[in-house]
C-alpha cells in the first residue's frame, strides 16, 4: 500500500482513491502510479494513524514540501488530513500543500475554508474549465453544474486563510478558455498558473 512517495523534491501523501469527479484526463483512468511510486490504488483506506506512521518513516528534511494529492480527492478525508497536518506541524517546519479539486464544501455540505487555516501553507486548486457546462463535460462531477461555482467560491474563501492559493489549468486548453479561466481565477484572489500537460502526471513541481 503506497501512502507516501517522492516525486521531484516533494513528499506526496496519498490518502484516498475517492473523488466526486470523473475527469476525462484523470490519471486513475489510465494508470496506477506516479513515477516510481508503486500502485496508488488502496485495498482499503489507510487510517490517519497509518498515514502519519508512513510520514514518520521519512526524513522530512529531505523534502521541499509535503503535498496531499491524489490518487483521489484528499478533501474527501479532510478531517484525517487536518489531523495529520497537526502532527506534522508539531515536529517539522516543512511547508504543507494540498492539491484539490476545490469541491470540499460540497463534499462536506458546509463551508470548509476556515478549517484550512494554520494547517496548510499552500492550496492548489484545479480550475479545468471556464463555464459550469464545460467543467461538467470534462470532469463529470456528481455535483453537475453546481461544481464549478462551488470551486470558485471555495477558492475565494480559502485565500483568507492560507498564504498561497493558486488555480491551475493545463496548456492544452483553447486560448479563449484559458483567458476566461484567468479572469475567473483573478476574481477569486488566487494566483493563476498554466501547467504544461503531461499525460502521466497532473501536478506542477514549481511551487
Ligand atoms: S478531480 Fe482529480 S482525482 Fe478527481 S477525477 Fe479529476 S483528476 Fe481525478
Amino acid at each position: 500500500m503506497t501512502i507516501t512517495y517522492r516525486y521531484g523534491d516533494n513528499l506526496y501523501v496519498n490518502v484516498t482513491n475517492r473523488c466526486p469527479n470523473a475527469c476525462e484526463f484523470c490519471l486513475r483512468a489510465t494508470g496506477d502510479k506516479v513515477g516510481d511510486s508503486g500502485s496508488l490504488w488502496f485495498k482499503y483506506e489507510p487510517t490517519k494513524e497509518e498515514i502519519w506512521d508512513s510520514i514518520q518513516q521519512r526524513d522530512l528534511t529531505e523534502y521541499r514540501q509535503l503535498v496531499f494529492c491524489g490518487f483521489g480527492e484528499p478533501a474527501c478525508r479532510l478531517e484525517e488530513v487536518l489531523w495529520v497536518c497537526q502532527q506534522v506541524r508539531a515536529v517539522s517546519p516543512i511547508p504543507i500543500r494540498i492539491n484539490t479539486n476545490g469541491l470540499s464544501d460540497l463534499i462536506h455540505k458546509k463551508p470548509t475554508a476556515p478549517l484550512f487555516a494554520g494547517n496548510f501553507d499552500m492550496v492548489s486548486v484545479s480550475l479545468n474549465a471556464p463555464t459550469p457546462e464545460k467543467y461538467d463535460a470534462l470532469c463529470h462531477s456528481e455535483y453537475g453544474l453546481a461544481a464549478l461555482p462551488a470551486v470558485l467560491k471555495f477558492t475565494h474563501e480559502v485565500t483568507a486563510y492560507v498564504p498561497y492559493v493558486r488555480m491551475t489549468v493545463v496548456d492544452t486548453m483553447p486560448p479563449k478558455d484559458l483567458e476566461e479561466c484567468r479572469r475567473l481565477c483573478e476574481e477569486t484572489g488566487a494566483k493563476f498558473e498554466v501547467r504544461h500537460y503531461e499525460p502521466d502526471w497532473q501536478d506542477s513541481p514549481k511551487i
